[in-house]
Parts: structure tokens; sequence; C-alpha cells
């Protein structure tokens, strides 16, 4: 029967959060299409992954075991999957939109005759796949057509993991034919985009400072709101590009894009570079003195004032309650 597949990365034993984030993409496509979703992990050891993973709310797991799927190689992981499609017949491929998704889907997706729509931030009834296009200022919609199935990858932060509980669903194992010879490459050491000090990506909190704090110096203050809050400090690009904060603190979309459950935006004015990066936030409070700033039509929580005397008084008003 035609179905959803999420095709989820491996982290340290456990599925990485935008593959979780991808699953609920696909239970969103799945609910759409009134398709069953299942969850496909690849690898040469899967079976605790996939019993992890059996509880996620997917009709079942394909675990796509092969002795040459470890280390992660492109030739691997595009043959083993290309057969699992073949043999399976899914309407939907969905996958997170990682360094390594980027670098083996393009060539699946050629493989398989299609195209892949990638980075995707919204589905819509039909299925309607959006994008952002030239920086966020455009949004493209997409619908798949012809015959085999329809490749997507989806942007971080775009879909919130939701981390639905249930009954271990089936775990089926599929055993690819791929000889050694079909491997043309040795991976290295894993990409990582800048030296992170820092995952924003994980963080729950995080207290974002922009130009309006004026001055170097004054970014104190902002870490000190961070720390009553238990929140990591990023920035606008601004803040970066003068090397007030490193890189790796960068939101928006020349930066992380990032979705936790608190982001508290500092002076920031919300250009659309910046809101790519954070509008998937679960609740934004924005504190800025200009009504009219941009910031203020994504915010669930508007502070219009000084942020030299707002901040002080918010880190006031936690020390007190932690008080209390
Ligand atoms: P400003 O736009 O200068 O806003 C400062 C805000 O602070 C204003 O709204 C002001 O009212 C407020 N303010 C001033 N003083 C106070 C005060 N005392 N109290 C309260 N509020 C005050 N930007 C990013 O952030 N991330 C990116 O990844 C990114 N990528 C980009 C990629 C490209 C290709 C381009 C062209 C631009 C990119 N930008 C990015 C830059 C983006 O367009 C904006 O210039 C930037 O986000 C503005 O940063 P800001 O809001 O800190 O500064």
């Amino acid at each position: 029967m035609s179905s959803v597949w999420v095709i989820l990365e491996e982290r340290n034993g456990h599925a990485s959060p935008i593959s979780m984030e991808a699953l609920a993409a696909g239970r969103q496509l799945a609910a759409q299409t009134g398709l069953p979703v299942h969850a496909v992990i690849m690898g040469t050891a899967t079976k605790p992954l996939a019993e992890e993973i059996s509880h996620s709310g997917v009709g079942s797991v394909l675990a796509i075991e092969h002795a040459l799927l470890a280390p992660y190689t492109p030739d691997g992981f595009t043959l083993a999957l290309q057969q699992a499609v073949q043999a399976r017949q899914p309407a939907y491929l969905v996958f997170p939109h990682s360094y390594q998704v980027r670098d083996y889907a393009p060539k699946l997706a050629a493989r398989l005759g299609q195209t892949l729509i990638g980075d995707v931030t919204g589905i819509e009834q039909g299925p309607v796949f959006i994008r952002q296009l030239m920086q966020g200022r455009l949004t493209g919609a997409y619908r798949h057509s012809g015959q085999g199935p329809c490749l997507v990858s989806v942007q971080s932060g775009a879909f919130r993991a939701d981390g639905a509980g249930t009954e271990a669903a089936a775990v089926e194992t599929f055993t690819p034919e791929i000889a050694a010879s079909a491997i043309r490459t040795r991976p290295g050491e894993p990409f990582r985009g800048t030296s992170q000090s820092v995952d924003l990506t994980a963080a729950q909190r995080i207290v974002s400072v922009g130009r309006g704090i004026k001055e170097e110096s004054n970014l104190d203050l902002a870490r000190k709101l961070a720390d009553a809050l238990g929140a990591e400090l990023a920035a606008s690009r601004p803040i970066c590009d003068s090397g007030w904060l490193p890189l790796d603190r960068q939101v928006g979309s020349s930066g992380q894009t990032v979705s936790p459950k608190l982001y508290v935006a500092v002076g920031i004015s919300g250009a659309i570079q910046h809101l790519v990066g954070m509008k998937g936030s679960q609740c934004i409070v924005a504190i800025n003195k200009d009504p009219e700033a941009p910031i203020f039509e994504v915010a669930d929580y508007g502070i219009v004032g000084d942020l030299f005397e707002v901040v002080p008084a918010m880190i006031e008003a936690l020390k007190s309650t932690r008080a209390q």
C-alpha cells in the first residue's frame, strides 16, 4: 500500500532532533493524504533505534540494514534507499534538511527520475509544499506531479517535534544488495558548519540581542537576562558581524534556525532574514522602543520600551520570583 516514509538520521544512538521534526511533518502529510506514515532508519545495528522510534506514533519502522551502511556514504545510502523504494513504492519520502540529506537526497531523486523539493517550511492541503525564496522575501508553493514518489526535505525549526508516544509499532527489516565496489568514497569527519560551542537548535530558551544594545559592553545586560532565564545567548547578524559574539550565535537566514520554547528578542527590528531563523519559536517575547518594529508582527508578547529600562526590571522580577 502507498505510504509516507520519513527517513530518520541517527545521532549518538538516537534520532537527531531535526529527524523528529521531519517525523512531525510526515505525520501532518499522512493526516492530509490519508496515508500511513512509516519511519525508515539505515545502518548496521539498527535494533535499539528501531525500538525507540517504534513508540513515536508511526505505522511501522523499516530498518534498512547492511554492513556497508556504516559509516555513512552517499553511494551506500542512495543505493539502499533506491532499492527499498523500488521494492515498496512509497508515495512520499520526507527527509530532514540536514547536511547529510543535502549530500545524497538529490542523487537519490535523480536515480528515481524525480526532483527533491528541498527546505520545505510548510505543507498545505493538496499537498502543496511551501518553500522560501530569495532569503525569505518570497514564498513558493510546489506540487508534485507525474509518476513515482515525491521527495521533500523539511527545514530545521519549521515543524514542531511533538514527541507523540504510542504502543510499539512493528519493525521490519530490509536488506539491500550493495557490493563493496559500489562505495566510491571513504568518509572523513562529519561536517560542522562552525566550530560550535553551542547548539542553538537544541536550546529550550534563547535571549537574542540586536543592534538596539548599542555597545559591546552592554551585552552583559543581555547575558544577565539569559542567566536569569537559564537561556542561551544569541544575536542578530550585525552583532556577530561586529565580532561582539561568535558567528555560531547568529540566528537567521545566514545563521542558525531555532525553535525554542521561549525566544526573547532584545532590541531586534525583525528583518525578514532574522525572522526566518526564529519564527518557529513557541513563545516570542519582543522588547523594542519602536512600536512599528516588524518583530512585533511575530511576537506573542510585545514590550514597547527602552531595553535599558525593561531588561533590568525583568532581571529583578525574575530574581525576586526565584527568591520567593
Ligand atoms: P536593526 O535593524 O538596526 O534594529 C535595531 C532595533 O533596535 C530597532 O528596531 C530599534 O527600534 C531597536 N532599538 C534601538 N534602541 C533601542 C532601545 N534602547 N530599546 C529597545 N529597542 C531599541 N540578519 C540576521 O539577524 N540574521 C541573519 O542570518 C541575516 N542574514 C542576512 C543575509 C543577507 C543576504 C542579508 C542581505 C541580510 C541578512 N541579515 C541577517 C541582516 C538583516 O537584513 C538586518 O539588517 C538585521 O537583522 C538587523 O539587525 P537588528 O535587528 O539587530 O538591527
